[in-house]
């Protein structure tokens, strides 16, 4: 097995072995030849990362550190190109500022698509999906409908396979959207359609559990513990026929959405946004969740989180698992619409993860193009993250400091030399 990779990152370690602890990160430190110790001190980076870069920034920088530590595993996917090679094409980086949104991304970069295993790809599909839900869910309600959020999984055991467990449950899916039990509730309710989006979590006890989060339209309030009722039935029929088993408390529940389900989410997990978590973000966000404990006691990682406990730890048993993983879930559909579905709702044509991974907001302004030499020394010394942080800030000119700050101790240049002549 293959444990090369570098150990704890530039944050502090706070959890115990096989509990990542949730510090600060950055790219530099999953980077061989990164930004570290007095070069990152002498940039302002890494060193003052905690103290003065706002909390709500770290997130966003621990994705590209993440994301580095995901290329190491897996070097023969496209992730080991992602925001990082220029596409044929540009003749540079572009760093776009989206003023609306007061965020920061690159234009010109090859990029991976991958929702799967890509947290900053990830991030920003998420985002995009994000939006499109939240549209048809309020379009639902301005016709006077409600929309439901029912949440399927089975029984599972530490001793079996992603590969397996997963295909079942997917088995058992598919089958019970033809089965007669679901068919006649989908009449008697008038459903007119459903979104689904798959996750997985790995907990040390009971290993994966594949389950998914199906948010489901109907044109007028429901009486939701009947169709609870009978949504169990439906599933637990379709899910034996593949030889599963599940109990009834956890096999399925079924929310009204009404905006917010923060309840329902605080029993799966949360995630780091100001906002209120919403059935849109349960639905697009399930990576950058961060698994909690279950009423087994056990906590359950989110992909991510097993990235972050090699982060935090260099341990073989994340990155056996994670492989695993992706392995497993390469080339599936994170989120399926029913057919119909998006022209009842206004949603328009659906967009691939391609298109979205590698749109330019429509606000966007350009702030800055850096050269191949500068793009080189960016990347050189792992500060991807750190550059967007300082571009949303909007000034060209401290974007340009902080630039030929990174080139002047890349290159062993005066900083002044190449505000003079890049
Ligand atoms: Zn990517």
């Amino acid at each position: 097995m293959n444990t090369n990779i570098s150990g704890a990152g530039c944050g502090t370690k706070t959890g115990v072995v096989g509990e990542p602890g949730t510090a600060a990160r950055c790219e530099a430190a999953a980077r061989p030849g990164g930004a570290t110790g007095a070069v990152s001190t002498a940039l302002g980076i890494c060193g003052k990362s905690a103290a003065a870069i706002p909390p709500d920034s770290l997130s966003r920088l621990e994705k590209w550190e993440l994301q580095s530590y995901c290329r190491q595993l897996l070097p023969k996917e496209t992730i080991r190109y992602c925001c990082l090679r220029r596409l044929p094409n540009a003749e540079g980086v572009n760093v776009w500022r989206s003023g609306l949104h007061g965020s920061a991304h690159y234009g010109g970069l090859m990029t991976c698509s991958s929702v799967w295993i890509c947290p900053v790809c990830a991030a920003k599909i998420a985002e995009r999906r994000r939006g499109e839900l939240a549209t048809a869910i309020a379009a639902c309600r301005a016709m006077g409908g409600q929309v439901l959020l029912a949440s399927y999984t089975v029984s599972h055991a530490r001793s079996q396979l992603l590969s397996e467990t997963l295909s079942a449950f997917l088995a058992a899916q598919r089958a019970m959207a033809g089965n007669r039990p679901y068919k006649r509730l989908t009449a008697t309710y008038g459903l007119a359609g459903s979104i689904k989006a798959l996750e997985v979590t790995w907990g040390a006890l009971n290993g994966w559990h594949p389950h998914c989060h199906t948010l489901l339209f109907a044109p007028t309030e429901i009486f939701l513990p009947a169709l609870e009722e009978e949504l169990y039935v439906a599933w637990l029929a379709s899910a034996r026929r593949q030889g599963l088993s599940m109990n009834r408390q956890r096999g399925l529940q079924l929310v009204v959405t009404h905006g917010r389900i923060d309840e329902y989410v605080a029993k799966w997990g949360h995630g780091p946004t100001r906002r209120l978590w919403g059935a849109e973000d349960e639905l697009t966000k399930a990576n950058s969740k961060r698994g909690r404990y279950g009423p087994d006691g056990q906590r359950g990682h989110t992909p991510f989180d097993l990235l972050r406990w090699l982060a935090d730890t260099g341990e073989s048993q994340p990155i056996a698992l994670f492989r695993e993983y992706a392995g497993v879930f390469k080339g599936r559909r994170q989120l399926v619409w029913s057919p119909g579905l998006r022209v009842l709702l206004g949603a328009g044509e659906e967009r691939s993860d391609e298109a979205l991974a590698g749109e330019v907001r429509e606000d966007g302004i350009l702030l800055a193009t850096l050269s191949p030499a500068e793009w080189v020394a960016v990347r050189g010394r792992g500060l991807r993250g750190e550059l967007l942080e300082v571009a949303r800030a909007g000034d060209p000119d401290e974007l340009a400091t902080f630039v030929a700050d990174i080139c002047a101790d890349y290159y062993g240049v005066s900083r002044e030399y190449l505000l003079n002549k890049i």
